[in-house]
């Protein structure tokens, strides 16, 4: 099936029981079994079904089957947030004493993560120089046990050579793993270029109406765990923690899914509601219709901002000399997200005018809402950086991100254009106080 097809079907079958047609909320804890045998054949893993739902829900297995097969991956994982998303990618694959290279164009919080809390547990991060891939290469050696990008950076906005990450992920035995969430699937598989492993925030254009949490990691199925036992040797080797699972063996290709689920979900917790999957799923529906209008909203948007002397620069990879343009035509079909950063005249106290007198646009920290959004990340998503680790992941003090909406076109640039009078003209309420 094609993506469109997969975002309304994809992963379910109408219930056997009632003949529901939309996906129903199992809103239960646990299942139960038919006898003691049964219960033990659940808990070998030797019979499929459902235990407790930390370990596993029928509504947000619907989730995972959908997500999975829009990305076209083998099996996913949800969970509550992005965040715990990319937190158990990781820990499914680095131990104590070992490494992960990252770009350093990283979300804020990922960030975060990565410098802090992962080190604080005995993962050290490499963050490279720049998203370029030999800048990535030269960091690996024989403790790196994932290469970490986001297919586009939020709110850098900068394109990964994805083919390129996976070549050298090949040529080192090491998975890549990459952040979809302001690609998504529609304009974008990345497991088609060599990934390994997707993560998402749900939260974002997926769901895409601002109203639910939710992360997925999906798994390619692809990487060869068996074969590089010696740098991952928990997917090959008796499990302690699941009475000596060896997850290769059980689960064949689903090994690393399987696991994450396992140990991860099953021992700390970072579990979805069905009532988050099913209104996910609400959202996921209408996922390619809601992008594509997105992306031409972003373009219109993008060329007004260009064209007015009130802005001093745009970053939009939609552009010719945008240094991603050519991967944005190699990935994107010339096209760009509708995630674009942009600063205008008068620097960090006109930004704050701006930004304070937008009247349709949200003032916040979200981005993928059916609504039109604005952030200073300065102030907010990248509050926790430094000067220059702010600089490195592509914000500046004025930068003002946009994450634009499905509205009207002529609503929404005839909110910019008040504002960027406004602007112009008064002081914000906000400095008036100081
Ligand atoms: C929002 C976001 C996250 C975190 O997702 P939550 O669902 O808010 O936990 C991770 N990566 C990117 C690129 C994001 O935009």
């Amino acid at each position: 099936m094609k993506r469109e097809t997969i975002a309304v079907h994809g992963g379910y079958e109408t219930d056997p029981t009632t003949k529901s047609v939309a996906v129903p909320i199992y809103q239960t804890v646990a299942y139960e079994f038919d006898s003691a045998d049964h219960g033990a054949a659940l808990f070998n893993l030797e019979a499929s079904g459902y235990r407790y739902s930390r370990i596993s829900n029928p509504t947000t297995q619907v989730l995972e089957r959908r997500v999975a097969a829009l990305e076209g991956g083998l099996d996913a994982l949800c969970v509550a947030s992005g965040q715990a998303a990319l937190n158990y990618a990781i820990l499914n694959l680095a131990e104590m004493g070992s490494n992960i290279v990252s770009v350093p164009q990283l979300y804020g919080t990922t960030y975060t993560l990565f410098a802090h809390i992962l080190p604080s547990q005995g993962i050290t991060v490499r963050f490279a120089e720049s998203d370029q891939p030999d800048a990535m290469e030269k960091l690996i050696d024989g403790k790196t046990r994932a290469i970490y990008c986001e297919s586009v950076g939020n709110p850098a906005g900068n394109i990964c050579d994805i083919e390129a990450l996976a070549a050298i992920g090949q040529r080192h035995g090491v998975p890549l793993v990459v952040d979809n969430t302001v690609a998504t699937p529609v304009m974008l598989r990345p497991i088609e270029y060599g990934a390994d492993i997707i993560v998402h925030s749900l939260t974002k254009f997926m769901g895409g109406h601002g109203t639910t949490l939710g992360g997925a990691i999906v798994d390619s199925g692809r990487f060869p765990w068996k074969a590089h036992a010696d740098r991952f040797p928990m997917f090959s080797t008796p499990d302690a923690s699941y009475h000596g699972m060896v997850y290769t063996d059980h689960f064949g290709d689903a090994a690393y899914i399987a696991r994450c689920r396992s140990v991860y979900q099953r021992t700390t917790g970072a579990v979805i509601s069905p009532l988050s999957s099913f209104l996910l799923l609400q959202g996921i529906e209408s996922v390619a219709l809601r992008v594509e209008r997105h992306v031409d909203n972003a373009r219109r948007v993008a060329d007004f901002l260009r064209a007015d002397p009130r802005v001093a620069w745009v970053n939009y990879a939609g552009f010719a000399d945008n240094p991603y343009n050519a991967l944005a035509h190699k990935y994107f079909g010339g096209r760009a997200c509708s995630l674009m950063t942009f600063g205008i005249v008068g620097g960090l106290e006109g930004g704050k005018r701006f930004y304070d007198a937008l009247k349709l646009f949200k003032r916040l920290v979200n981005l993928g809402d059916s609504k039109s959004l604005a952030c200073h990340p300065a102030s907010t998503t990248h509050r926790q950086m430094s000067a220059q680790e702010q600089a490195k992941a592509g914000v500046l003090p004025e930068t003002i991100r946009l994450s634009i909406g499905i509205e009207h076109i002529d609503d929404i640039i005839a909110d910019l254009d008040q504002a960027l009078a406004a602007a112009q003209t008064r002081r914000s309420p906000l400095l008036a106080a100081e």
